[in-house]
Formats: structure tokens, sequence, C-alpha cells
């Protein structure tokens, strides 16, 4: 290490401000001329000494560091409309950390002469490190100048630090700002109210809450759960018939997919039986299917979720570790587009690199000219998700490969030749009877090529058929139907529900699905609204509906997104979410007491269902329930029959760790299982039938 290397925080320094560690280390990196920043540590905060054309000291934050509070005042009464942005240590029970860290980042503040707020550009990063040149640095939130990038890449990073916007992004703050503060009020005033009524009914005490954009999107999925309890599954029939054609087996289907009756059905039937197919019509269509539009977020996590089964919190996760190695771009955009300034060819180039994209990427640099296939979604802070062609510099973990890969495939696909797919219909009469064979087959891969592993088509091939030939029946076959109710949501088709409704943001909605999972108000992964989700929802129905309207929900998010581009002001937006919540809080106030029994009654239901593991094996009409001892404190499982001293059953259950129903049956004897989860342990089920052929197997 050279002389002045090791003096540097002697003079003065600029002062680099992050949103993460990872993220200062990567920073510094780029910046520093050798490349090998010093890092440092104070009181478990990391920071970095870089060298460039003077000292830099980049300081990561750890994320959100400040945070909206109650301005005065105690937790238990609402309405509350006065706030102010505080440290999150005093705010939050498990933030303490956060104390340390601005400690640390104001002594570093002291002796800079110069602030830079480098921060992933968008809403949250902006208020970060907006929050931080102003609290923790001392009102230098107009000073700091800001760099912007997309990409973690060393290029950009020095090309942001060169040519840095010349103050810091004040449209995006006050759009941030905004929407911390107008949840911060749904969310304190719904929560308290809620809470209240239910705790001051019942004199115990439960947390519930509820959000802005929490309720509307429980309502959904309790709407959903009704749709599919009250669904009356009518019969219909349907008609397949085989026919061999050139010695092979095809099968098409009848011209009505629907037949209400069955003894239409039949007849039909029996008119076709034994006779022979005519081919009436062979229709050919040729279809061109251009390429797929670049990765936003959203997309990117539907994606992730077919193919992968990767739920939108996970793959969102994943993104962001690959964003902060410098292995794609910055994940949290709505943008559709690539502008050229990222250059194609380069990244292909670098890509190429790679054993399984190098015929690829070669075949795309043989193109004359490389334009993407957009779509019509922007973003005015970052282009569309792409691969930035750093290979990686370590192992990945599979799913990161797999989320990598899904990226510069996608990438690739979206600049390759439209593909062409043929599909045909053949009309097959018998007997004044309409049948149709379909066939499907991809002439011209195109983009397809790129993008294969994760295309879905079954192709069809079907053998020469023309007209006016005659083909056998063999079989006829016909089909009892049912109709079936609406699908259940699963997380990425919810998400997908909440972007088209236009509740809540790209970066938020995946953590709301997380946290309705949290309060007990849904479970499973096709999605079903708890009765405790059910009640909630019914309760804001009928006491506070605007709670839960979808309409008001999407109305606030379009005023806070016009702020982000200087079309509304922060303060009218908050005047009319107070105008919003106070007749709301009012409402329910005036019918405490109604909705505390509701509530009370709900999470007592709640809990029961939480200790009802199944029927009782024994008698068959009593149920299972897990019981404590009064005497010994410990806990088993109890037939409910025994309060009404018609069955004694009783199984004892591990004292460790949570007991919960499994809600499944024992493939062995049949008997219900019970969860067990004992912390730093894999959960497991448990059959507790003492005679059970499986006993000592688990
Ligand atoms: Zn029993
Ligand atoms: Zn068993």
């Amino acid at each position: 290490m050279s002389e002045e290397r090791k003096d540097c925080l002697m003079e003065t320094y600029t002062l680099i401000i992050t949103e993460k560690p990872d993220a200062a280390q990567r920073i510094a990196q780029a910046l520093d001329y050798e490349g090998k920043p010093k890092m440092m540590e104070e009181r478990g905060v990391p920071y970095f000494l870089a060298l460039r054309d003077k000292s830099l000291v980049v300081a990561p934050a750890l994320g959100h560091l400040y945070t909206v509070v109650h301005e005065v005042g105690g937790r238990n009464y609402y309405p509350v409309f006065s706030f102010t942005w505080a440290p999150r240590y005093l705010a939050e029970r498990d933030a303490k950390q956060t104390r340390t860290w601005i400690e640390v980042i104001s002594k570093l503040a002291k002796n800079a002469n110069a602030f830079i707020d480098s921060c992933d550009y968008d809403i949250e990063g902006s208020l970060i490190g907006y929050c931080i040149l102003k609290y923790a640095c001392e009102n230098k939130e107009d000073v700091a100048r800001r760099m912007k990038f997309s990409t973690l890449t060393k290029s950009e990073l020095e090309k942001a630090y060169e040519e840095p916007l010349p103050q810091l992004d004040f449209a995006l703050i006050e759009a941030g700002k905004t929407r911390h503060e107008v949840d911060w009020l749904y969310g304190v005033n719904l929560s308290r109210a809620l809470t209240l009524a239910a705790n001051r009914w019942s004199g115990r005490y439960t947390t519930l809450s509820t959000g802005r954009v929490q309720g509307p999107t429980l309502k959904f999925l309790v709407g959903r759960e009704r749709q599919i309890r009250c669904f009356v599954p009518t019969p219909y029939w349907s008609i397949r018939a085989e026919f061999e054609i050139e010695g092979s087996m095809y099968e098409a289907e009848f011209e009505r997919k629907w037949i209400e009756k069955r003894a239409e059905a039949d007849a039909i039937l029996e008119e076709c039986r034994g006779k022979n197919g005519e081919i009436k019509n062979v229709a050919v269509k040729k279809l061109q299917q251009m390429p797929p539009t670049p990765f936003d977020l959203g997309s990117l996590q539907t994606e992730a979720y077919g193919f992968f089964g990767y739920t939108p919190r996970r793959t969102g996760d994943i993104a962001e570790r690959l964003y902060l190695e410098a292995l794609i771009s910055y994940p949290r955009t709505s943008s559709q587009k690539l502008p050229p300034v990222i250059n194609y060819r380069a990244i292909l180039q670098a890509l190429g690199r790679e054993t399984a994209y190098r015929d690829m990427a070669s075949e795309l640099l043989a193109k004359e000219e490389l334009k993407p296939n957009e779509g019509k979604r922007e973003d005015p802070a970052h282009p569309a998700i792409y691969p930035t062609g750093n290979l990686p510099e370590r192992a990945l973990s599979d799913p990161e490969k797999r989320v990598w890969d899904l990226v510069v495939r996608r990438f690739m696909a979206v600049f390759g030749e439209p593909a062409i797919r043929q599909s045909v219909r053949v009309c097959i009469g018998i007997d004044g009877h309409r049948f149709y064979l379909r066939g499907r087959q991809v002439l011209k891969e195109g983009w397809m090529r790129f993008y294969k592993p994760y295309i879905r088509t079954e192709e069809v091939l079907l053998p020469p058929i023309k007209e006016g030939e005659t083909t056998p029946l063999e079989q006829l076959i016909r089909e009892d139907k049912f109709t079936k109710p609406p699908p259940r949501y699963n997380p990425s088709s919810l998400l997908k529900k909440m972007e088209q409704s236009g509740i809540g943001t790209k970066a938020t909605r995946a953590d709301i699905i997380e946290t309705l999972y949290n309060r007990g108000y849904i479970t499973e992964e096709r999605i079903l609204a708890t009765d405790l989700g059910f009640d909630v929802v019914e309760i804001l129905r009928r006491f506070c509906p605007g709670v839960i309207s979808v309409k008001l929900t999407r109305e606030l998010e379009e005023k806070m997104e016009r702020i982000q581009r200087n079309r509304e002001k922060r303060e009218s937006v908050l005047i009319e979410a107070v105008d919003q919540l106070k007749p709301m809080l009012e409402e329910f106030k005036k019918n405490e007491e109604n909705i505390g029994q509701a509530l009370s009654n709900a999470i007592r239901r709640a809990q029961m269902q939480e200790r009802m593991i199944g029927n009782c094996p024994i008698c068959d009409t009593g149920k299972l329930m897990i019981l404590y001892s009064r005497k010994t404190r410990k806990r088993f499982l109890g037939c409910t029959n025994y309060f009404k001293g018609t069955c004694k059953t009783s199984f004892p259950l591990p004292q460790q760790g949570t007991v919960k129903p499994a809600r499944k049956n024992c493939r062995a004897c049949g008997w219900p299982l019970v969860n067990v989860r004992i912390r730093a342990r894999r959960p497991w089920m448990l059959c507790f039938n003492p005679g059970c052929p499986l006993k000592g197997e688990r």
C-alpha cells in the first residue's frame, strides 16, 4: 500500500452514501484507482476508504434509518394525524442497531467537505439518502450531488461519479415521503382502531392490522373464496372421436365442447357409431409471433413463479442479490424498454464468454441491426431488467443461476426474429356431425431459439391429410364433466391482479402478500382466505367500507404517482388522505362495540381452529383438540366429547416447540396428522396413532 493511502482520513474527503453494505463495497471498488478500497469498521458499522481524484469515504445505510412516527402521545387512541420523521430506533423495537449506524455516519459527515447520494435510484433509495443527508449529516440535502446508475458495473459507476446530477431528485423524494406518511396515517389509525375495538370488548390483547393496500388485497381473496364456496357445479358432457390416419391414432373434438344433456350426447354417439369420417376441410393458418418484451419486475416474477415456483418475494430477493453482484441491472423497475446506451453489442460479446451462451450471442452479433422488441411501459428511473454482461465471480446457488439464466435468455430473445407458427384445423364429418382435429407446429423458431427452456409449446404434428378422403372411426368417447369454479389466486396471479387494479407499487406488492400470510388472514400457496381473513373483510365492509375500497386506494396511488412527475403537491395528497380517513374512523368509533364483538369472536374462532386437529378416530363424532393439563401444564390431544362424558380418548404430544394441525391425514392409517415445529429444526408431520404401521419410520 502506498504512503498516501494510509492517511486519507486526515484530509477532507467526499462522503458517499449507499443504501446497503454490499453496494458500498462495489461502489468503493469501482471508484478506487487501484480497485482496492480499504475496509474500515466502527462499532460494527462497515465503511470503505477509496482514493480517486480525492479521498472518498463510502458509507452504507442499512435500508431505511429514519421513519414516520407519531409526534406526541401514547399508543392507545385514535385518530392520530400529527407525525414527524425520526430515527427508526426510537420507533421500532427491532431497529436498535440503526442507532450506532446513524452515529457512525454522523461522525464521518463531520470531516467531509462534499456529499454524494448513491443509493438506489428510485423512491425508496432516494428517500433513504435524503433522510441521512438531512438528519444524520445535518442538512446536507441541498449541497449533495446524486449518482444515477442502473447497474453496479465499474464503468457505469465511474461514469455516474464523474457526471453526477447536480442535486438530489427532489420529486422522487417528495413522492417517497408522501407514500410513507400516507401509509403511516392509514396503518396506525386502522390498526389501532381494530386492535382497540377487539381488546376493549374481550379484555385481552391481540394485535390486528390492516393497511391501505392490505385491505383491498384481502378483499380480492375473500371475494374469490366466496365465489368458490357459492359455486354450484353443473354437469355437462363432451364427445371425442379417435380416428386412424396412416397407422396412427388421432383424437378429434366434437364441434360443441359443451353438451347440456346426457341424452343429447348419447343420441350423437348413436348416430355416429359404426360410420366413417370424411375430411371436409383442412384449414392451415400461419401466425407470426413477436419476441417477448424485456423484463420488468412484475413479468420476471410471473415467469419465475411459472417455471421455478418461486414466490414474487423470493424472486425479488434473488434479483436484488444478482444486482448487488453487478450481474443484472436494477430489478425494481416497471420499464419494458432497453435504451441503446446500455450497449447491446458489448453486453452480448461479454455474455458470449460463457459457453452456454456463446453460439446464441454470436448469432445475434452477426445481425446488422439489433433492435429490442420493447413493451409499452416506461419507468423514469431505470430501463427494463437486463444482464450486465459480467459473469459470476463466485459459484451461484441454483436459484440464483436460474434467475440469472432467465434474465440472460430473455434479453437475447427480445432481439430475435419473429417466430412463425402454423396451426392446422381438420374438419371431419360423420353423418352431418362435425369433429375437429387440431395440429400445432413451429415452422420458424426465430426468438424462441434463445428462450427455449422457458417456452411451453406442445407440438402436435398431423400427417398430410386431403379434403375428400375418408378416415376410419376407431372409437367414440363420451366424457361426463362438471363446470369448475374460478381458480384460487396464487402469489403470482395475485400480484398481477394488484398490478392491474393499480394498487400498491412494484416495490411493495410482494411484501404486502407476505404480510397477509403472517397475519393469518390467508394460508396455502393456492391462496385460501382463512375465517379470520373473511371476518376482517366482512367487518370492514359493514362498518367502514372505505378501508377496503379498491377505487379509493387506486385514486390515492395515482395521485402519489403524479408527485414524482411534479404534477401534484405532497400537501394536497396528505390533506386528501386525512379527509378520506376522518369519516372512516368516526364511523368506526360509532360502531366500536359491534366491531369489537365481531372481531373478538373471529379471533376466538381462529384460535380454536388452530387447536382442532381433526375428527376423533375413536368415537368418530368428537374432534381432537390440543389441550393443556391443569395439573401438569403439559399439552396433549383430547377428544371434545370428553366434556360430554362420552369419549376419554387422549394422546401425548411433544412438549417442545409449536404444534399445529397439519390438515392432512396419515397415508398409512388415515388418522389426522400434527405439524411439529421446533426452533432450528425442520418441521415434521407426526402421526400420533400408537398402532400406526408407519410408527418408527418418521
Ligand atoms: Zn372421541
Ligand atoms: Zn399413521
